[in-house]
C-alpha cells in the first residue's frame, strides 16, 4: 500500500461471518478511493494488545464485533453514545488518541427514516423485545428521539429491569409473557432477540393486536425477512429489516475512516442481500 492509502478492519472472534469488508470494500470502489477494508479474527485475549497496536499495524479505525464491543470501550475515548449503551463497534484515530462510538444507534434510526417515513410521529409508547447488546443501542436511540414510556419484554426479567437503571424511569421492564399484553399500546414494535435468526425459533405474537399505525422492525437479518416481519407485512403494517439497520450503521465509520459520507443504495442492498442468500444455501 502507498503512503496516501488508508486500511480500516472489523476485529472479531470469530470474524469470518461479517459482512463489514463487503459493505466497506464496496464504497472504497465506488468512491475510487486508494484504501482497503480487511477482516481481521482476534480472541478475547489478543484484543487489548490488538487494539493497542492499531496504528502500527496501519489502521485509521476499526469495526468491533462480538465479543468485544464492551472491551473497546476501556482502550479508547468513547463519545457520550458509547458510553450510555455501554459498548462501542466503531474505533477511529483523532491524531494520537483512539476514539470510539456506536453505530448502531443510528443504524437503528436511520432505517426506520428511509423504511417508514415519519415513523416517530406522534409515538408516545413502543415495545422491545430483548435486554441484550442490541437492545441497548435501540432503546438509547428511542430515548433520545423522546419516547416517553419504552417498554423492555426479556426472558430474564433482570436484564430488563438494568435498563431503567440505565436509561431512566421511561423504561418498563417486564417479563417475556407480558409482552402480548402490551401490543395495543405499543406504536413501534421491536424485535432485538437472536429469534426469528435461522435455526433459532420464532417470536410468536398476536400481531392483530397492534393499531394499524404501528410499525413493527427486527434487528435480525438472517433470514432477509423473519417470520415477525413477514406477519407483518402480511397485516398491511411498515416494517423496517435488519438488514437496512447493518447497511447503515456503517455509514458514519466509512465517513470517520476515509473523509466521504458513503450512501446506502439498491445496489448495495442487492450485493449483500446475495451474499446473505448464499449462506442460507450452503
Ligand atoms: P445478545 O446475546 O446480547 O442478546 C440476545 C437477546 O435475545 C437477549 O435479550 C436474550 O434474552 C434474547 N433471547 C435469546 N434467545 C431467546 C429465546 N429463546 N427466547 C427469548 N429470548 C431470547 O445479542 P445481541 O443483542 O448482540 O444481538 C441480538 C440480535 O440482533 C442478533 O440476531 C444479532 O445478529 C442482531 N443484531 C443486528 C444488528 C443489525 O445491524 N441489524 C446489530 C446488532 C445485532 P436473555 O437475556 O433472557 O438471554
Amino acid at each position: 500500500m502507498s503512503d496516501t492509502s488508508r486500511a480500516a478492519c472489523v476485529i472479531g472472534w470469530p470474524a469470518g461471518h461479517s459482512r463489514s469488508p463487503l459493505i466497506h470494500n464496496y464504497w472504497i470502489k465506488q468512491h475510487g478511493i486508494e484504501g482497503e477494508y480487511r477482516r481481521e479474527a482476534v480472541p478475547p485475549e489478543a484484543f487489548e494488545d490488538f487494539v493497542r497496536n492499531l496504528a502500527s499495524k496501519g489502521y485509521v479505525g476499526a469495526n468491533v464485533t462480538l465479543p468485544h464491543k464492551e472491551a473497546a470501550l476501556a482502550l479508547s475515548e468513547p463519545d457520550d453514545r458509547a458510553e450510555a449503551v455501554g459498548a462501542a463497534n466503531t474505533l477511529w484515530f483523532d491524531g494520537k488518541t483512539l476514539h470510539a462510538t456506536n453505530t448502531d444507534v443510528e443504524g437503528f434510526v436511520e432505517n426506520l427514516n428511509a423504511s417508514c417515513r415519519s415513523w416517530d410521529r406522534g409515538l408516545d409508547s413502543a415495545l422491545v423485545l430483548g435486554a441484550g447488546g442490541a437492545a441497548r443501542a435501540v432503546v438509547y436511540a428511542l430515548v433520545q428521539r423522546g419516547v416517553e414510556r419504552i417498554h423492555v419484554a426479556n426472558r430474564t426479567l433482570a436484564r430488563a429491569e438494568e435498563f431503567r437503571e440505565r436509561f431512566g424511569k421511561g423504561i418498563n421492564p417486564v417479563r417475556w409473557e407480558e409482552a402480548s399484553g402490551l401490543l395495543g399500546v405499543a406504536d413501534l414494535l421491536v424485535n432485538t432477540t437472536s429469534l426469528g435468526m435461522t435455526g433459532q425459533g420464532d417470536i410468536e405474537l398476536p400481531l392483530d393486536h397492534l393499531q394499524p399505525s404501528a410499525v413493527v422492525a427486527d434487528i435480525v437479518y438472517t433470514p432477509l425477512e423473519t417470520k415477525l416481519l413477514a406477519a407483518a407485512r402480511e397485516r398491511g403494517l411498515r416494517t423496517a429489516d435488519g438488514l437496512g439497520m447493518l447497511l447503515h450503521q456503517a455509514v458514519h465509520g466509512f465517513e470517520l475512516w476515509f473523509g466521504v459520507r458513503p450512501e446506502v443504495t439498491p445496489e448495495l442492498r442487492a450485493l449483500v442481500e446475495a451474499d446473505l442468500r448464499k449462506d442460507v444455501r450452503k
